[in-house]
This record gives C-alpha cells, sequence and structure tokens, in this order.
C-alpha cells in the first residue's frame, strides 16, 4: 500500500495546538510519558505470552533504550513491546475522539499551567510535539510480519506508511528535536546527562530496564525499585509519594498510604493508596479501577477489578502476591479462590484505614467524604458481611447543625422519647431542610438526617436499622412521634377530628381516587395543609424518581401514595362549608401542592397555576364589599 497522508480529527487538531503553543514549563515530561507508554507495551506483551508463548521470542528480555544523537538532533525511544497494528495506529495516535482529548482540552485553562498533568488523560504521546517538530512512530505488533510507520509535522496531517520493523515486534519513536533555548525550557534532550537525570526524576520506578549507550558498554538508567518489598520502615515518605505519581499520574499528595505484608494462609506485599481527589473522568462509566497485580514481582495486569469492591474503586495501588499462579489469565482470576481472600484482606484493611482516619482526623476524613462518600455508600447494599463496618463510616448531613454527623454521634443526641433514627429523602439540601415533613419534628426537638444523593435511597433500605435503632423514613406512613401517653391525649381529639372532617375526608377521597390510594389526618403537620407519604410496603416517591430517571419503572406506572391532611388547618373547616364544586376543585389544588411539597413534578403545571389565579380572583371578589 503507498503512502497515505490523512487528516487528526478536530479534537486532536485543538489538542495538539495546545501542546505545541501553550505548554510552557515542564516540557521535559515528554520523555516520562513516552518511557511509561513503552513500558506498558512490554507489560502487554508480557501479559498476552502467558496465554501465547510463541509471542515471546526465545531470548527476549524486556528493554527500553534510549538513542540520542546531538548531530542529526533526534531522539529514538525504543521498546520491544507489543507493538500496533495499523489499525490501531490510527485509533491511539489518529483519529478517533477519545473522551481524555475532550477532557483536557476543557481543563485547558489550568493545563496551561500544569502539562505534567498531560498523562492523566490518556493523551500522553502528544506531548512528544512540545519538544519535537516532527515525530515518527515505526512499529509492529507482536505475531504479525507487518509494520506501519506514521509520521507527523503536529500540524493537523500525518502520514501511514507499511513497511517492516527490522528489529521485528516492538515500537520505536523518532523525535526531531526542536532547537534547545533556555528560555522556552527545551533543554538538550540529545545530551546524555539531560536524559539520565529525568530518567532518575521521572522514571526510576518504570520496572523494565531503561538503557543507554555508556562510554563503553550500556548502562541502565533506571533503578526498578519495588518498594513495596521493603519494609515501610526502609520506605521514604517522599518514596511513596513518587511511586504513588508514578501509578496514577495525580500530581496532587495521596491522602494516606498503606503499606503492609499479609502472612499465614496466603501471602502478598500490599500497597495501597487513597488519593485526595477525584481524577478528572472518576464518573465515567469506562473509568478504569482496581489495584495492580504482580505475582513474585512479575507485572500481571494494571486495574485488577478482582483486587477490590467497586465501592472502594477510588482506592489505588497494587498486590504482589507469592502463592497465585503465573499461569492466570483475566477469566480465571475471577473464580481464584485466592484472589477472593485477597479482596477480601484487602478490604478490611482499606476500611481499617478509613475507620482510623475517621477518628483520628476527621476534618482529612470530611474531605475525603466530599469526594469519595458517595461510591463508599454503595457497599451497604452490596457487601452485606461488611455493613457493620460500613455504617461506621457514614457521614449525613442533618438538622441539627452544618457539620456532618455519623450515625453513633446521631444516637447520642437522640432525645429520651426519640424511638427512631429519623430520615428524609430528596434532590438537595435546599430543598429537604424546609420540608413541612419536618415540621412536627422540629417541634419535638427531633433531629432529623437528610439524605441527598441517589444512592442514599438504596443505603437505608439495605441498612433498615442501625445498632437496634429503627431508621424512619418522614415521608412515610407509620411516623410514630409520640408518646403512650401523648397518644392517649390526642385520641380524643382525633376521633373529633374524623367525625366532623369526615365529609371533607369523604369527597377528597372521591376526587382524588385515581390519584391516592387513602386521604388520612395527619399527625406530622402543624403549618402545611397536606402532604403525601409512601405506604411502608412501597418504594418512596423519591425512590421512584431516580428510577424512572435510570429508565427504570415500577411494574409500568408510579405507586399511588397516601393523603394526609393537617386536622387543625383552617383549609378544612371551611372546605366543609363550601360547594361540592368547590371541594372538589381545593381537592385538586391541595394534591398538587402535596406534589410540590415532596419535590415532585405537578403532571398539568398549566391547569394548576389557572386554578390559583381563579381563586385569587374570588378570594379578591369576597372581600370587596
Ligand atoms: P495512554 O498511554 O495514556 O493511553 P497515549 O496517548 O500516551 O495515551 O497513548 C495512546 C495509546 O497508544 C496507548 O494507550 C497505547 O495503546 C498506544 N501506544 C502508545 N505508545 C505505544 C508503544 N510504545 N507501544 C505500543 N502501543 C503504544
Amino acid at each position: 500500500m503507498a503512502k497515505q497522508v490523512q487528516n487528526f480529527n478536530a479534537e486532536i487538531k485543538q489538542l495538539l495546538d495546545i501542546v505545541i503553543h501553550s505548554l510552557y514549563s515542564h516540557k521535559e515530561i515528554f520523555l516520562r510519558e513516552l518511557l511509561s507508554n513503552a513500558s506498558d507495551a512490554i507489560d502487554k506483551l508480557k501479559f498476552n505470552s502467558l496465554t501465547h508463548p510463541s509471542l515471546l521470542p526465545d531470548s527476549w528480555q524486556p528493554q527500553i533504550r534510549l538513542e540520542p544523537n546531538s548531530e542529526t538532533k533526534t531522539l529514538k525511544i525504543i521498546d520491544n513491546g507489543i507493538g500496533m497494528t495499523q489499525e490501531e495506529v490510527t485509533e491511539f495516535i489518529g483519529t478517533i475522539a477519545r473522551s481524555g482529548a475532550k477532557a483536557f482540552m476543557q481543563m485547558n485553562a489550568e493545563m496551561k499551567t500544569k502539562p505534567e498533568l498531560i498523562g492523566q488523560f490518556g493523551v500522553g504521546f502528544y506531548s512528544a510535539f512540545m519538544v519535537a517538530d516532527r515525530v515518527t512512530l515505526h512499529t509492529q505488533k507482536a505475531g504479525s510480519n507487518d509494520g506501519t510507520v506514521w509520521e507527523s509535522h503536529g500540524d493537523g496531517t500525518y502520514t501511514l506508511d507499511n513497511v517492516p520493523r527490522p528489529e521485528g515486534t516492538g515500537t520505536t519513536i523518532t523525535l526531531h528535536m526542536k532547537a534547545f533555548k533556555e528560555e522556552d525550557e527545551i533543554q538538550n534532550f540529545t545530551d546524555k546527562w539531560v536524559l539520565k537525570s529525568l530518567v532518575k526524576k521521572y522514571s526510576d520506578f518504570i520496572a523494565h530496564p531503561i538503557k543507554m549507550q555508556g562510554e563503553k558498554e550500556d548502562e541502565t538508567l533506571n533503578s526498578q525499585k519495588a518498594i513495596w518489598l521493603k519494609s515501610p520502615s526502609e520506605v521514604s515518605k517522599e518514596e511513596y509519594k513518587e511511586f504513588y505519581q508514578h501509578l496514577t499520574q495525580d500530581w496532587n499528595e495521596p491522602l494516606r498510604t498503606v503499606h503492609y505484608k499479609a502472612e499465614g494462609t496466603m501471602e502478598f506485599n500490599a500497597l495501597l493508596y487513597v488519593p485526595g481527589k477525584k481524577p478528572w473522568n472518576y464518573n465515567m462509566r469506562d473509568m478504569e479501577y482496581g489495584l495492580s497485580l504482580y505475582i513474585k514481582r512479575v507485572f500481571i495486569m494494571a486495574d485488577c477489578k478482582d483486587l477490590l469492591p467497586p465501592y472502594l474503586r477510588f482506592v489505588k495501588g497494587l498486590v504482589d502476591s507469592s502463592d497465585l499462579s503465573l499461569n492466570v489469565s483475566r477469566e480465571l482470576l475471577q473464580q481464584d479462590r485466592q484472589v477472593t481472600q485477597i479482596r477480601k484482606n484487602v478490604t478490611n484493611k482499606a476500611l481499617a484505614t478509613l475507620k482510623d482516619l475517621l477518628t483520628k482526623e476527621r476534618s482529612a476524613y470530611e474531605d475525603f467524604w466530599t469526594e469519595f462518600g458517595a461510591t463508599l455508600k454503595e457497599g451497604i447494599p452490596s457487601d452485606a458481611a461488611n455493613k457493620e463496618k460500613l455504617q461506621d463510616l457514614l457521614l449525613f448531613h442533618s438538622t441539627s447543625s452544618d457539620k456532618m454527623t455519623t450515625l453513633d454521634e446521631y444516637v447520642a443526641r437522640m432525645k429520651e422519647n426519640q424511638k427512631d433514627i429519623y430520615y428524609i429523602t430528596g434532590d438537595s439540601l435546599s430543598q429537604v431542610s424546609n420540608s413541612p415533613y419536618l415540621e412536627k419534628l422540629k417541634e419535638k426537638g427531633f433531629e432529623v438526617l437528610l439524605l441527598v444523593d441517589p444512592v442514599d435511597e438504596w443505603v437505608v433500605d439495605a441498612m433498615n436499622e442501625f445498632k437496634g435503632k429503627k431508621l424512619q423514613s418522614i415521608m412515610r406512613e407509620g411516623l410514630d412521634l409520640d408518646t403512650a401517653e401523648e397518644k392517649q391525649k390526642k385520641e380524643e381529639e382525633k376521633k373529633q377530628a374524623e367525625v366532623t372532617l369526615k365529609p371533607v375526608l369523604d369527597s377528597m377521597k372521591k376526587t382524588l381516587e385515581n390519584n391516592v390510594k387513602d386521604v388520612v389526618l395527619s399527625e406530622r403537620l402543624t403549618n402545611t395543609p397536606a402532604c403525601l407519604v409512601a405506604s411502608s410496603s412501597d418504594p418512596s416517591a423519591h425512590m421512584q424518581k431516580l428510577m424512572s430517571q435510570m429508565g427504570k419503572e415500577y411494574a409500568g406506572q408510579s405507586i399511588k401514595r397516601i393523603m394526609e391532611i393537617n386536622p387543625n388547618h383552617p383549609v378544612f373547616e371551611k372546605m366543609l362549608k363550601a360547594s361540592p364544586d368547590q371541594q372538589t376543585k381545593w381537592a385538586e389544588i391541595l394534591y398538587a401542592q402535596a406534589l410540590l411539597t415532596e419535590g415532585s413534578n405537578l403532571p398539568d403545571p398549566v391547569k394548576f397555576s389557572q386554578q390559583i389565579a381563579e381563586l385569587m380572583v374570588q378570594a379578591a371578589d369576597s372581600t370587596k364589599h
């Protein structure tokens, strides 16, 4: 096939434009990015060869080489990793939009000052154009005899050609260096001393040897140190931090570092990090997570999901096992008993670490919670075995103060006559904290947890109770706030009201029979005329809303709730005297108001506003005379 010219897609063009014209500082990080790609390529080849041994030539040893040439002003970065097919080159390096490129552009203002973040976005390759005005990539995929040459000046187009790679499988990247200028932070990247110090600074942890021709013989530039195999007392804080950065490309400090060795029935070393901040793609569906897995120091894979439950997906790090068989495949790992045990152990350790953080550094824990609390909460419905431990780690907003509270703290503040732990669910703090459902509880001085994360509905559902105390939604039927004594006192009043208001209750039930299950007298309202509550066995209105947002519905239609009316509100006394026609209208308005009160949408907002306007006119007419 002849050499072909292709266009970069619009996003990559923009990205290149930023890389070439706007990233001024830290241009040296291009080397880290390309070395890390080379190292990943070697890891991939090693992993694939576990199941396809023929991919590795007999004497194959992993190797990355740097070949600087100050005469031709070029730097070659050569690896004998997995290589790419021509399709992969176009996909990974050329045209297909990658989510990272978009995200990178959106962060552009901050990026301008921090080009070292580029690797996080999965677009590290392009950093080569910070220092080179022409980049040539020659690659050949393991198991294939077809090589591909890709070349670009970073100007919007690239060329592709079919040329076998003389060295066989692997990738060679040739950078034709821009003229170096101190003030542009372009150092002489063909100088061996410069390269040596950059490898030490950024790529020392790379697990495969990075070699360069020294004065007499080849030199290995990186120490490849496996700090996780050392004892924690031998590793400095700085080393832990550097390794975290190497692993995650996150330039912030990790919040917590946990380094330990498990012994006994199974042996492994683990180095875990709790990050301080979410990565940019945290909430994306395709976010990779998991720990890196090593077996006896041999890298097996990054992002091994089987080593962490999904609700701990923010945890980064690695596990190096001495018991697992090197012959594992991704599919087999899932069923491996030892892997399950490692996951259990790592989960316990992570939960204990968070508990420790909560007890000893509350404010750091609150920061952690803001970033990852919603994720951790998913564990309550999904990991029954650790439910108890997870409950202790929960933080909630509540009506007692602006500070978040644990359940234990809530229980300690419970009033003597308070039976249950009360909560309300909704879309936002401002909505729930003004909710009329709180009226009676406020009056009694009972604290209410304000649950506004979508996952909370599932959390409280799964929890049901905490240390013997029931979790009770204040939006459900059966809210039992009064003591026996108070009840007795009110019983008489209630009976009386039921008799007096019977005509209103009956007429409302009839008007609203398609909307609600029942209309009853309320004990939870003081100022508001009416509200809707879910039967104790039905999903709440908020849950139904969440499900329908997710495209799921309960048996195809929403479940009717019970309407509660406030017997002390003057509107019902008036309603007793109103005409049947008025009663019908008022019932409809009250129902619409109750929907608004619980945070639901009105089925017919136009009708509602017409009805209100009509009431205003009537009110004005009746005050005229
Ligand atoms: P990232 O490495 O973060 O995915 P890059 O832009 O650096 O983003 O690289 C894009 C992709 O190109 C890589 O994911 C990998 O599939 C491929 N790639 C880059 N360099 C190499 C290499 N030296 N050998 C094999 N594949 C490579």
